[in-house]
């Protein structure tokens, strides 16, 4: 048995965690959930979007699924994302990118894994006005974490038999820090000459995944780099429903989708679960439930290529209820 924190999350999160919890049910799978509420439900209920509790019991189980928690844009509250990698030293953010059989896409054949650094860059939100009309967002690049997550990326490839990480930067213009996060990333790989090691500057790096994605293999960014990288790779696969992702620290694991709360189809029954549901395998995958995980994994694939039952971002009509109800019968088969 397995004790898990659930965090469903706001906009299409509740709908899609709901999914996932159906199909472990399908496949059998003993675990009990401690779920709480963070960002603006909790907010509103316990005047804090990020609640010690919840904070305690990821630290206690050492393992999260987490639903997507809208940020707002401009209206001083920071992202609840964002504090609780930081607050769990959640410093590497993986998403590993593949086609999915049944699924089609612009390509075939990509087989990538981002590997973003998790805590600092622009997303310490250290900004201020500096006089009225100007302003100052602080990107903040250390040794220290620029090193951990290359050690990261070249520790997951040689795990996982990678031939090359590839280190995204903008050293050209912001010679001090992305100069550093390179410099970082060279001394680590001269650590680990069995991987080979590359760089590319993210504009050209942009162009050449456009064109060429299945040239990369595991592609090593800064965090905001990394953000938006990872959105334009989801689109090369079938877009963001089908994108899994999971921030790991060295002490706890959250596993969580790429997409965001999509509001424009939230409470609709129409959200592909298939992102968090990936997620979700990674999750078991890490707690050593690979069984389990290889047949959830079988009875996606058997729904996504029979075809006739899909998710409207993947050119069908299903519901979201009705694509979980078919993965749950494929599940059900399999048992
Ligand atoms: P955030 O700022 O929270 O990361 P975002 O701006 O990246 O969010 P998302 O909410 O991730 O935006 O999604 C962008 C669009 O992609 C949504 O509006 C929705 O139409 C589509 N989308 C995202 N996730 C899914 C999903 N699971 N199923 C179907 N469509 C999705």
């Amino acid at each position: 048995m397995h004790t898990i924190t659930l965090i469903p999350g706001d906009g299409i999160g509740p709908e899609v965690t709901a999914a996932v919890l159906r199909i472990f049910k399908a496949a059998g799978l003993d675990i009990e959930w401690e779920r709480y509420e963070a960002g603006l439900i909790a907010f509103e209920r316990y005047k804090r979007s990020l609640p010690v509790e919840l904070l305690d019991s990821i630290r206690r189980n050492k393992v999260a699924l987490k639903g997507p928690l809208t940020t707002p844009i401009a209206e001083g509250i920071t992202s609840v994302n964002v504090g609780l990698r930081k607050a769990l030293e959640l410093y590497a953010n993986l998403r590993p990118v593949r086609n999915l059989a049944g699924v089609e896409s612009r390509f075939t054949g990509v087989d990538l894994i981002i590997v973003r650094e998790n805590t600092e860059d622009l997303y310490s939100g250290l900004e201020h006005e500096v006089v009225p009309g100007v302003v100052e967002s602080l990107k903040i690049i250390t040794e220290r974490a620029s090193t951990r997550i290359a050690e990261f990326a070249f520790a997951y490839a040689k795990a996982h038999g990678r031939a090359r990480v590839t280190a995204i930067h903008k050293a050209n213009i912001m010679k001090l820090g992305d100069g550093l996060f390179l410099e970082s990333a060279r001394k680590v790989s001269r650590e680990h000459t069995d991987v080979s090691y590359d760089e590319r500057i993210v504009d050209a790096l942009c162009m050449q995944l456009v064109m060429a994605p299945e040239t990369f293999d595991v592609l090593l960014l800064p965090n905001l780099y990394g953000d938006i990288v990872s959105d334009l790779c989801a689109g090369l696969v079938g877009g963001l429903g089908v994108v899994p992702g999971a921030n790991l620290g060295g002490d706890c694991a959250v596993f969580e989708a790429v997409h965001g709360s999509a509001p424009d189809i939230a409470n609709k029954n129409l959200a592909n679960p298939t992102a968090l549901l990936l997620s979700a395998l990674m999750m078991l995958d890490h707690l050593g439930e690979r069984e389990a995980a290889a047949r959830i994994r079988a009875a996606l694939d058997e729904v996504l290529v029979a075809g006739a039952i899909r998710t409207r971002d993947l050119g069908g009509t299903a519901s979201t209820t009705e694509f979980t109800d078919a993965v749950c019968r494929a599940v059900e088969g399999s048992g």
